[in-house]
């Protein structure tokens, strides 16, 4: 990645020193905040972590995520052609994306930025390259920063295995797979004996199999979210359970400067402030006066806690577009996209597609393990199977990835107040990119040349 010169205006540089001694707020404190508290802690901030909820818990999308840490998640969703398919994602409600029709005309907007962003292969290796940049060395930065938090075993890189059919299916894709490799990422190719004996519980009919060997996976992405926090306080960081609702502003040598973070506890004095809030995001920058369009991605998961399976390495099949992830709780079934509103109660029939597709996939997940006759929980909550428990009780849970159209986050200072940074909008990549975007915004506050060029992540791009 080429170094760029930070434009004069993002971040005061000559008025303030490299390193920091800032009392900085960080907004939110799901894998992004907790990256980022990190980072700033290492820059010598006085950091205030502050979310109303438990880091790392059921209401963050890095709760229930994927687990995968993938230099490879550089195909964005909006790739040419996907228009022409959104009838059908309009009438098939089983397929791995829905819209809901309630939801439409409010997202007319933010659907014809996502066309645009992906009408021509020019566009979508402009993202691909610009995720390149916060990917491309997840696995490393995450291996780092479980063994700095001191969980270490959490993060594992055993590579992860992209399935398909046969190869006119693998064909069918070849455009992301040149995008992948356009940026560096490595696949190796498994068929037949090989690929099952790799996979030994996988249905037969998956006959090849493009493993990226340098990806990784997190066994437990919640309580590792919980870990870096615990670990920030320990350095330092004071973590204050309570909403952020704005921002105080009072005069400066050179316009309005940022003096507080209101919260529902009260005002929370601050010279800088960094929005990592997920979903709740578009808000607080609002707040700060950047209309961003972020759309909720709703998707789901469903957890197997004892699965009759043997599955060494995360696996994701071309036809079912979910991620089959060991974890330490159990076999992790996570995907679908669902737009639909964010206070929009969850639709489990999403989390029992996953389940009916992990059993296509898996034989072996037989009709006693049912996780889609879990009783119905509150959105973005777990609910145990109860009656089944002599067999196998089961979790899932739905949540937000906060989606912009373009497919990028917004990383870079408020167009309105400087003091207010962005960090937000990870969409499907949220936990892999959370380390580059830590230090990104790290390089920002303290006024340094970004090593990652921020230019393609700017706030004042819509
Ligand atoms: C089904 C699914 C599968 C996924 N799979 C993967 C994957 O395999 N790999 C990958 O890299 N990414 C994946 N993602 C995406 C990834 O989970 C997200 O991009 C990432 O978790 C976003 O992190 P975040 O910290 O920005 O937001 P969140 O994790 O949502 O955290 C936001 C935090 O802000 C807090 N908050 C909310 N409002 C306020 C407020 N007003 N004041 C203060 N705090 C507030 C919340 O309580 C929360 O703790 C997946 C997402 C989903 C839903």
């Amino acid at each position: 990645m080429q170094n760029r010169r930070m434009p004069p205006d993002t971040v005061d540089s000559a008025a303030h020193p490299a390193r920091g001694s800032r009392e900085v707020a960080v907004l939110g404190a799901g894998i992004v905040g907790a990256m980022v508290a990190g980072a700033l802690l290492r820059d010598g901030h006085r950091v205030t972590l502050i979310d109303p909820g438990e880091p790392g818990g059921e209401q963050a999308a890095s709760f229930g995520n994927g687990a995968w840490i993938s230099p490879a998640s550089v195909v964005p969703m909006s790739m040419p052609g996907l228009w022409k398919k959104l009838p059908g994602y309009l009438s098939d409600r089983s397929g791995p994306l829905v819209i809901r029709w309630t939801a439409l005309p409010g997202l007319l907007s933010w659907l014809l930025r996502f066309w645009w962003a992906g009408c021509s292969v020019a566009r979508v290796e402009n993202t691909a390259r610009a995720l390149s940049a916060l990917l491309c060395d997840a696995p490393e930065r995450h291996l780092r920063a479980a063994a700095q938090a001191g969980v270490a075993g959490w993060v594992v890189q055993r590579g992860l295995l992209y399935l398909y059919p046969d190869r006119a299916a693998f064909a069918a894709e070849a455009l992301s797979w040149r995008l992948r490799q356009d940026n560096g990422v490595a696949a190796r190719e498994w068929e037949g004996a090989a690929l099952h004996a790799l996979v030994p519980d996988v249905d037969p009919r998956y006959e090849l199999g493009l493993m990226v060997t340098s990806g990784a996976h997190c066994l437990d992405p919640g309580a590792y979210v919980a870990a870096l926090v615990r670990q920030a306080q320990a350095g330092g960081a004071r973590l204050l359970r309570a909403r952020a609702l704005g921002f105080a502003f009072g005069p400066g040598p050179q316009g309005e400067r940022l003096t507080a973070v209101r919260t529902e506890a009260g005002d929370v004095s601050c010279e800088r402030a960094v929005i990592c809030a997920g979903i709740a995001s578009a808000g607080l920058a609002r707040q700060a006066g950047d209309r961003i369009p972020l759309a909720s991605e709703r998707g789901y998961h469903v957890v197997w806690p004892d699965a009759p399976v043997h599955l060494g390495l995360p696996v994701m099949p071309s036809d079912g577009k979910m991620a089959l992830t060991p974890t330490n709780g159990g076999l992790r079934v996570a995907g679908q996209v669902e737009l639909a509103a964010v206070s929009a109660p969850p639709d489990w029939r999403r989390a029992d597609l996953l389940t009916r597709f992990a059993r296509q996939m898996f034989p072996a997940l037989g009709p006693g393990h049912r996780p889609d006759q879990a009783p119905a929980g509150p959105a973005t909550s777990r609910s145990e199977n109860s009656a089944a428990a002599e067999t196998a009780p089961a979790s899932r849970w739905m949540g937000h990835r906060p989606s912009t159209p373009d497919g990028l986050p917004v990383i870079g200072p408020s167009a309105e107040h400087p003091d207010i940074i962005h960090a937000f909008g990870h969409g499907h990549v949220g936990l892999a990119a959370a380390p580059a975007t830590a230090e990104l915004v790290a390089d920002l506050l303290a006024g340094r040349t970004p090593a990652i060029d921020p230019e393609p992540y700017r706030v004042d791009r819509f």
